[in-house]
């Protein structure tokens, strides 16, 4: 799936550009072209090689997405190399997600090509191989034992249906529901069937210790069913020496029943819209999606709406109005990142895709400019120390009423600028912290820009710093001021604090000197 790398003179001058053109994008007059919403791009052919990705980070992009179900680590480990590098020639924190496929099953081969089922057909779930065109097998054998009279068996991304009539001991009879054409590997959705396959397969798990080692900032769970699944991954990522987060991807119904047990455990969510729009019926999706995104709010999780946001932007330079209102509905519905898929990865227009994506976030976002900050008083534990999440609110408070033109977090583990940005606060925020991979979390939180190499450690030298990063970046200018939260080895030096490390107890209030 990667392709050859550029030569070493090309590559240089691609980074240079690119460079070039994201110090226009930091510095420019024009700071307003950044949403708040986080964009989140998968990455692929279409999309995969240096210069594209450097193009797409130009465009809006803040996260890539691997799909593990697509390449093997070797394959995906070429992206990785080559984000980092873009990510370091143009000093822009990038996160990278891995989207664990979970436990997906598909048909096997088909006796042809394509079988065209019709309306009222039998159709046959056989263990061995097919010997007629009405003859299916699948990728997960138990199968045969765990389909019951009445379950709908969903081919074909839920275009075609059937419903088990009668289980043999080995051989399940299905009719045609809905009738269409399917092809072998293809996916198979059984809405509302409770299976006994493991969550995390054998090739999950091997993909999650590569996503560890190869220090990935997300990995994401496809199908979970319950908070334990999310907790088991949890555990194989830290015992392989990683912090990534982990996202649960809620596509089952399973998932939607115990939601909220689902989003206290993980560190954020993705409304995986491809199979959840199959696995429960495609109607309830939008007010689910709506529930999700509460409960994500409730809980101070990101939350990511992913698939068909902009899919006729595969083939076309312009997406339909019902994808750019989709987009915009789940923005003004509380969205902390929009996913692309197929868009970026093997469409015909990824860049067009990126910047339409961020064109209509910022066009949203304008009209949220001026709700009161949300409350910050998460249902579960957001491990924050009661002082910081005080001070936090505090702060939030005092940049609006003091007309602020900033705030700056100096954030170690990303948690306090992950409160500020729960708050949505339209006063610009920046993320600073000493680990970059605090940074490269920040990179999904609403509304924060994570700034690199500020001095996170000596108020003074801060104070310089994102004086200077404000005025070139036409945010800030003499007179005006910026409000800094963070803890006090800021000003007092570690020896002096009072409080336990991490804690934020300061604010700052600060007017800008340089102009
Ligand atoms: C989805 O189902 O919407 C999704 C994001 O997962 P995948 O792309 O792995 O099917």
């Amino acid at each position: 799936m990667a392709s050859a790398t550029l030569s070493a003179p090309d590559l240089d001058r691609t980074l240079d550009l690119a460079g070039q053109l994201m110090d226009e994008y930091q510095y420019g007059k024009d700071h307003s072209r950044q949403a708040r919403t986080k964009i989140v791009a998968t990455v692929g052919p279409a999309c995969g090689e240096i210069e594209q990705l450097a193009e797409l980070i130009k465009a809006g992009a803040d996260v890539f997405r691997l799909n593990m179900a697509h390449a093997e680590p070797e394959e995906q480990q070429v992206f990785v190399d080559r984000i980092r590098e873009v990510s370091e020639k143009l000093n822009q924190p990038i996160a990278i997600l891995a989207d664990l496929a979970g436990p997906k099953f598909r048909l096997g081969d088909l006796s042809e090509e394509s079988v065209f089922c019709h309306l009222d057909e039998e159709f046959f779930f056989v263990a061995g191989e097919p010997s007629t065109a009405n003859e299916l097998t699948t990728s997960y054998e138990p199968l045969l034992q765990e389909l019951s009279v009445g379950d709908n068996v969903m081919l074909a991304d839920g275009t075609v249906c059937m419903v088990v009539e009668e289980v043999l001991k080995n051989r399940v009879r299905m009719r045609v529901q809905q009738q269409g054409t399917i092809r072998g590997r293809q996916g198979i959705n059984l809405p509302g069937v409770k299976l006994s396959v493991p969550a995390i397969s054998v090739e999950d798990h091997q993909h999650a210790i590569w996503a560890a080692k190869a220090g990935v900032d997300f990995v994401s769970l496809s199908f979970v069913r319950s908070p334990d699944e999310v907790r088991t991954l949890k555990d194989i990522i830290r015992s392989s020496g990683s912090s990534a987060s982990v996202i649960a991807k809620i596509e089952k119904r399973e998932a939607l029943d115990r939601l909220e047990e689902i989003v206290a455990e993980a560190d954020g969510v993705m409304v995986a819209r491809g199979d959840l729009g199959v696995e429960i019926d495609v109607a309830q999706m939008p007010l689910e999606q709506k529930r999700i995104i509460r409960t994500c709010q409730d809980y101070h999780k990101p939350v990511i709406i992913a698939t068909q946001m902009l899919d006729s932007m595969h083939d076309s330079q312009r997406p339909t109005r019902a994808e750019v209102t989709d987009v915009a509905n789940a923005i003004l519905d509380g969205a902390d990142a929009c996913m692309l898929s197929g868009e970026t990865a093997i469409g015909k227009y990824p860049n067009e895709a990126v910047m339409m994506m961020n064109r209509i976030a910022i066009a949203t976002e304008t009209s949220m400019v001026g709700r009161p900050l949300r409350e910050l008083a998460s249902k579960g534990p957001d491990g924050l120390h009661t002082v910081t999440s005080a001070v936090v609110r505090g702060a939030g408070t005092m940049a609006h009423v003091l007309e602020a033109k900033l705030v700056v977090v100096a954030s170690h583990s990303g948690r306090t600028a992950l409160a500020l940005s729960q708050q949505r606060s339209f006063v610009p925020t920046i993320g600073i912290s000493t680990k970059e991979t605090t940074l490269r979390q920040m990179c999904l939180y609403w509304g924060v820009t994570p700034l690199r190499n500020a001095p996170a450690e000596d108020v003074e030298q801060l104070i310089q710093h994102t004086d200077g990063w404000a005025c070139r970046a036409g945010l800030a200018s003499r007179g005006d001021r910026i409000v800094i939260v963070g803890g006090s080895h800021l000003t007092a030096g570690p020896k002096n604090q009072r409080l336990a490390a991490g804690v934020h107890d300061i604010v700052i209030v600060h007017e800008v000197e340089e102009n």
